[in-house]
Parts: structure tokens; C-alpha cells; sequence
């Protein structure tokens, strides 16, 4: 028979487990000022979520990124590849803006806006409308039956749907909506498009549905590292223990000077989704849901005692006994600056760049089956192929010129039709009297210009064969 974990053994040692069984928490519903934030928050993004899909501009979808196509669409703007620079600056400010939230009021990104926190919040709404509060729901665990059999099932169900819109949404951002609703009435889905409608809806019933807490307190990589960006100044969920403790019933008839403020209800730990107790102090699992502060300001109305035992404060407040003006005053420091300053100067340059792109690009290959040759009169002809992208979404006619060779000139048409948001392949035949430049490779410049928009205009640089 195995031995429970952390028993004591016969030769007196102690049998230490490094897996814990999971407690099942039954977090009991609470309304308050900041879960009034959280719906917000909840309602805010995934509206953004399922709506966005389905918005179209230019007579195409509005946020599409294509990857068949190897394009992203973002309302009036088409991202190529090479427009990856963009990716990462986007990458890099989410970074520093998560930092600097992060060092100013602790875990607000965890407790209001992470994907985690707004699915097990929308997956407990569905659970509380169906089996009931807290305690309805551990009678419901504890019963057998039919009705608990109806229950649960029509719990499940409705997760396993919620789960699915949400992972057919997700291949809506990356498959044209239209084309992928057809393929679903068609049966006609590509194996990719089934992999990750039920890949990612298959984790959204699994994170939300089951795991929830332990997606926080075991595998999310950012509650490791976020305590790095935390120092005494950083707003965090706290309790006042000079103001609660001795803790204790108010009993009638108690000597009420011996007792602090908290009445040891318990509420705090009732509500808390990850099932910890805030009195204990600042520990890892806290996601900074504030729901403990919604539930304590009611119990302090109650008892008619002031809100705020357990409250939004900072280490170097709980210990100078700061007013909440010092509080904001300790807000500007040398971390948040030196994050703000980095914030703004990537986002500037970020969005100045993206202001000044040229929709053009252009790769210029050269035509490897002839290097070189002579024509007719005398000249020397190389051949390139210019492949023009352009990247806005109306057509446009180029005019290709050539410099930096002394004669130098396009043998031929030098103008080209290309097709919107697209691909324009053009083969060009460069001219140049014999005697110019040197034998061997000499630079030229091609001039790639816009016959209807002065302002989009591309120099490439290449090279001339002289034999
Ligand atoms: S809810 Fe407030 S009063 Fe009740 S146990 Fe928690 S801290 Fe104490
Ligand atoms: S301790 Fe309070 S803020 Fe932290 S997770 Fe629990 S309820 Fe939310």
C-alpha cells in the first residue's frame, strides 16, 4: 500500500512529495467595485475577439493574416515579410508596456486582461448561472444521480461550444471568415484549419474549464519572472495586519478593544480563485484579481468598520504608513521612467516609420543564363528581373530607370503595369556602350518610381556586367 505523501517513515525521515493532489476551489462569486472593472476588461476584449473577424474594409476582411498569401491585412495597411521589422517593434513595445504596468501596480495584466483570467472568468459565469453559488456547487459535487448527471452535462456542453466558437474565431484571424464558413458547410475544412480550431479550443476547455489556478500558479512563465520587476513601491493586493490582527469573532458581549478589525469570516479566502489567504501576506499565487477587496469592503459595511482592510497599497506604504497621495508620488521613479522614456521612444520611432513607409518594395535577380552579351549595334546588354510588391491596394504604374554608368539606359519598355497589394515580376534589359566602367562587375542604381505619386519612389542597387 503506498504511503500518503509527507508521512513519516520508520526510520524516522519523512517522506516528502513534490506533486500535491489538487484541491478542487469552489470560488464564491463576489460583485464589487473592481469586479466591475474585470466584466468591463472581460466584456472589452472579447468583444474585440469575436467581432474582429468579422469587419471588413477595402471590401475584404479588416485583421487577416494570411499565411498562405504570406500577407497581413490591418484595416488600410498590407504587411509583407520583409515587414517583420514591425512585428518586432510591436513585440517589444507589448514587452516594455507589460514592464512598466507591471512596476507600477503589480499583476493588473493577470487579475483584469490575461486571455487566462477572462476564460475561467467566462467559464465560472457559465458554471455559477447552471450549478449555482458556491456552496450549491460543492452540494451538487457531493450528490449522485440524474439531476447531477443533467447538470454537468449541460455544463460541458455549453464549455465544449464556447470552446470551439473560440477556436473557430482564432482560424477566422488567418483563413478568410467567409471561405472558412463555407468550408465548414461544404465539409470541406483543410486538416490545418480542423488541427487548430480544436487545438486551441481544446485548451480553452481545458485551461478554463479545469486547470484554471493551476495554469497561474504552475505554468505560466510570467508569473516566475514577474517578481523581478516588483520593489517596494509597486502597488500589490495587501492586508493591513497592524489594522486586522488579533483577528477574531465579534462575539456580543466580546472586549472589542482586545480584537483588530477582521472578523475572521473568511470571505477573502471564499472568493479568492486561487484559494489563498491574502492575510498570510504577498504570495505567488495572488494573480491581483482584488476580488479579496471587493468582499472585505462588504463585510467592513457590514460590520460598520472603514473599507480598506484589505486594499490596493505598496510594501514601503504598509511599513512608512503612507497616505494614498505619498502613494502616487512614489509612483514616479527612476525604473518607471527609465521604462516610460523606452516605451515612448519605440513606440515614436515605431509609428513615425510606419507613417513614412513607401509601399514599394523591390527585389532586383539577375538573369544568371545570359551575364553578359553584345547587341546588334555595338552595346552591352545584362538582363535583370525586377519583382516589384506593391504593397498598397490600388494599381500602380512604375517608371525603372537606371543610373550610375556613364551611358547607361533601359533597352526597351522601362514602364510597368503592377497589380494591387501584389506581386509584378518585370524583366528589363540594361544598355551600355562598351567602353563604360571597367571589366568585370560595376555598380548602377535602378530607379523605381511611382508615374502617379512622386512620393513612391525606391533606389536598388546592383551590378553591371562589363566582359
Ligand atoms: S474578508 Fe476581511 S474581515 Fe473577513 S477574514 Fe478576510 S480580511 Fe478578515
Ligand atoms: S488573494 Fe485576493 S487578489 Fe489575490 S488572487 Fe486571491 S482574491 Fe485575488
Amino acid at each position: 500500500m503506498s504511503q500518503p505523501a509527507n508521512s513519516p517513515q520508520p526510520d524516522g525521515t519523512a517522506k516528502v512529495s513534490f506533486y500535491e493532489k489538487r484541491k478542487k476551489i469552489y470560488a464564491k462569486g463576489v460583485r464589487g467595485y473592481f469586479d466591475n472593472w474585470r466584466i468591463a476588461l472581460v466584456i472589452f476584449t472579447q468583444v474585440l475577439f469575436y467581432v474582429s473577424p468579422w469587419l471588413t474594409w477595402n471590401g475584404r476582411q479588416a485583421i487577416l493574416l494570411h499565411l498562405v498569401e504570406r500577407k497581413f491585412y490591418i484595416f488600410g495597411m498590407v504587411f509583407w515579410p520583409q515587414d517583420v521589422i514591425y512585428l518586432a517593434a510591436l513585440l517589444i513595445v507589448s514587452a516594455y508596456a507589460l514592464f512598466l504596468v507591471t512596476a507600477v501596480a503589480g499583476r493588473l495584466f493577470c487579475g483584469y486582461a490575461c486571455p487566462q483570467t477572462v476564460y475561467t472568468q467566462i467559464f465560472m459565469w457559465i458554471e455559477n448561472k447552471i450549478e449555482g453559488d458556491r456552496n450549491a456547487r460543492i452540494k451538487l459535487d457531493k450528490g449522485s444521480g440524474a439531476h447531477k448527471l443533467r447538470v454537468k452535462a449541460t455544463k460541458h456542453l455549453i464549455w465544449l461550444l464556447f470552446s470551439l466558437w473560440t477556436g473557430f474565431t482564432l482560424v477566422c484571424y488567418f483563413t478568410p471568415v467567409t471561405e472558412l464558413i463555407n468550408n465548414v458547410m461544404t465539409n470541406n475544412l483543410g486538416s490545418w484549419e480542423i488541427f487548430w480550431i480544436f487545438f486551441y479550443g481544446g485548451f480553452t476547455y481545458l485551461f478554463a474549464g479545469f486547470m484554471r489556478e493551476q495554469v497561474c500558479k504552475y505554468m505560466c512563465p510570467y508569473a516566475r519572472f514577474q517578481s523581478v520587476m516588483f520593489d517596494p513601491d509597486t502597488l500589490i493586493i495587501t492586508y493591513d495586519p497592524e489594522r486586522g490582527e488579533p483577528r477574531g469573532v465579534r462575539k456580543k458581549g466580546a472586549d472589542l478593544s482586545k480584537l483588530g478589525d477582521c472578523v475572521d469570516c473568511g470571505q477573502c479566502v471564499q472568493v479568492c480563485p486561487t484559494g489563498i489567504d491574502i492575510r498570510n501576506g504577498l504570495q505567488y499565487e495572488c494573480i491581483g484579481c482584488a476580488a479579496c477587496i471587493d468582499i472585505c469592503d462588504q463585510v467592513m459595511d457590514k460590520v460598520g468598520l472603514p473599507r480598506g482592510l484589505v486594499r490596493y497599497s505598496t510594501e514601503s506604504a504598509m511599513a512608512k504608513h503612507l497616505t494614498k497621495k505619498e502613494i502616487l508620488a512614489h509612483v514616479v521613479r527612476p525604473r518607471i521612467l527609465l521604462y516610460t522614456a523606452i516605451l515612448i521612444l519605440i513606440t515614436g520611432l515605431s509609428a513615425w516609420f510606419l507613417a513614412h513607409r513607401i509601399p514599394l518594395k523591390v527585389d532586383i535577380i539577375r538573369d544568371r543564363s545570359t551575364l553578359a552579351r553584345e547587341a546588334d549595334d555595338g552595346r552591352i546588354e545584362n538582363v535583370f528581373m525586377l519583382q516589384i510588391m506593391n504593397t498598397e491596394e490600388r494599381p500602380h504604374r512604375y517608371k525603372v530607370t537606371v543610373d550610375g554608368l556613364p551611358g547607361a539606359e533601359i533597352a526597351g519598355n522601362n514602364e510597368v503595369d503592377a497589380v494591387a497589394a501584389g506581386l509584378t515580376s518585370f524583366n528589363v534589359i540594361v544598355s551600355a556602350p562598351p567602353d563604360a566602367g571597367k571589366t568585370g562587375s560595376n555598380p548602377i542604381h535602378f530607379e523605381i518610381e511611382a508615374t502617379d505619386n512622386d512620393d513612391i519612389k525606391v533606389r536598388e542597387k546592383a551590378s553591371f556586367l562589363q566582359p
